[in-house]
């Protein structure tokens, strides 16, 4: 069997549980074919940023990613000496090393192709494979990291090229839960969840893994568990992401995801003719800004109003491309909010089933609390609220769709 296991910073945070961390591999490397990709410790990859801009306020991407590659480099090199010091055969490579290949865009560079006859030759020769999370050689032959968070991407694009059986993913929370915890403390861990699911909850806010990488999974149909890393191997605990869970799943709500990145623009009174859309995400798209929710309003004597959203990262690009857009494409003015919130209902089993939407609505109403927009996926209904609403909107949902209760 060949396995990929990924430590999150906090698994690995200090000397201590990196030790455990080594002892844990060594128990589960016994027979088996075992790759382990770590993060950054504890908070390590913010303090490396933070001095990249004291020294610059503008850090050269380049040199960012070859800084913030070192972090991964020190937890996987760490990591090795332990597991050699229990007597644990083990080698620590880069992502260069180790075969990750990407494209050249520094700070979110995309995985091209791994090359695995190194690693291969370390299992050959009884080494359990120790790889730094989150980074890639570029074509040009420099460090380039996959963006943050990426080591979850790193861990499942490996068992992807290795062919594993399962990549697991220990972090420092029990699973995917109905929802986050700190929230509802009446939330579930879910014994499964769908990649689909997983997916949607991760691009709407679900903090546990990276989306790229319940993408790679769904893509690649690895099996992927998610559990803690301080609970025992083989305890029955965490959640399995995989393909598909029940045929008719009981409760068709899965998972509630908070959202609290969100910024939105707002164009007002915009002259409502062909190419205005085009002329408006046009730029966008070239700066490298992905739009989020996009939502026109049915005109008004030719003049319409235009929000879209993104996230915090393209916050200030965004603000800076729209105002001058704002002012060539004739809008009246431009507003940007940064205090919304979305809330997300996320479930395979919500299309075949009416009426989600409306005790969504009717929860949310009877609570008082005003939905400023609404988005919807085949498998997901989404409500953008004011921020300071937004926890409670989260418990008023779990009760409505009683996600406390084991179905
Ligand atoms: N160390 C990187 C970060 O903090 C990557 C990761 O932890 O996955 O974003
Ligand atoms: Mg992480």
């Amino acid at each position: 069997m060949t396995v990929v296991q990924k430590y999150g910073g906090t698994s690995v945070g200090s000397v201590e549980r990196l030790r455990n961390v080594a002892r844990r591999v060594a128990a589960r490397a016994e027979g088996e074919q075992l790759a382990v990709v770590v993060s950054a410790m504890g908070k390590s990859t913010d303090d490396l940023l933070a001095l990249a801009r004291e020294v610059n306020p503008r850090p050269p991407r380049r040199e960012t990613d070859l800084l913030m590659a070192t972090g991964e480099m020190v937890s996987s090199a760490l990591l090795t000496m332990a597991l050699i010091d229990i007597g644990c055969p083990a080698v620590a490579l880069t992502g260069a090393q180790a075969g990750v290949f990407t494209d050249e865009t520094f700070g979110r560079a995309r995985i091209r192709n791994i090359d695995t006859w190194r690693m291969h030759e370390e299992f050959s020769a009884g080494n359990v494979v120790v790889v730094a999370g989150f980074q890639g050689q570029s074509p040009q032959g420099d460090y380039a990291t996959l963006g943050r968070g990426g080591s979850d991407t790193s861990a499942v694009a490996l068992g992807a090229a290795l062919e594993a059986d399962q990549v697991e993913i220990y972090t420092d929370v029990q699973g995917i839960y109905t929802t986050d915890p700190r929230i509802e403390p009446k939330a579930r861990c879910l014994k499964d969840i769908a990649s689909e699911e997983m997916l949607e909850a991760a691009q709407q806010g679900a903090g546990v893994m990276h989306p790229r990488a319940v993408e790679l999974g769904l893509l690649y149909e690895i099996p992927i568990l998610v559990a803690s890393s301080q609970a025992e191997f083989g305890s029955g605990g965490g959640t399995l992401i995989r393909k598909e869970v029940q045929m008719e799943p009981e409760n068709r709500v899965r998972t509630i995801a908070l959202d609290r990145d969100v910024s939105s623009v707002t164009l007002r009174h915009v002259p409502d003719r062909p190419g205005i859309a085009s002329q408006i995400f046009g730029p966008l798209a070239d700066a490298g800004i992905s739009v989020d929710t996009i939502v026109q309003n049915a005109s008004e004597l030719q003049l319409t109003d235009l929000t879209f959203t993104v996230t915090g990262d393209d916050w200030e690009r965004t603000r800076e491309i729209s105002r001058p857009l704002a002012a060539e494409l004739g809008a009246a003015d431009v507003l940007f909010a940064h205090d919304l919130v979305k809330v997300s209902l996320i479930g395979t089993g919500m299309q075949s089933g009416p009426g989600y939407a409306a005790t969504m609505f009717r929860s949310l109403s009877d609570a008082g609390i005003n939905i400023e927009l609404i988005t919807t996926s085949e498998i997901r209904i989404t409500c953008l609220v004011r921020a300071e609403r937004g926890e409670e909107a989260v418990r008023v949902l779990h009760a409505a769709f009683a996600l406390d209760e084991e179905v």
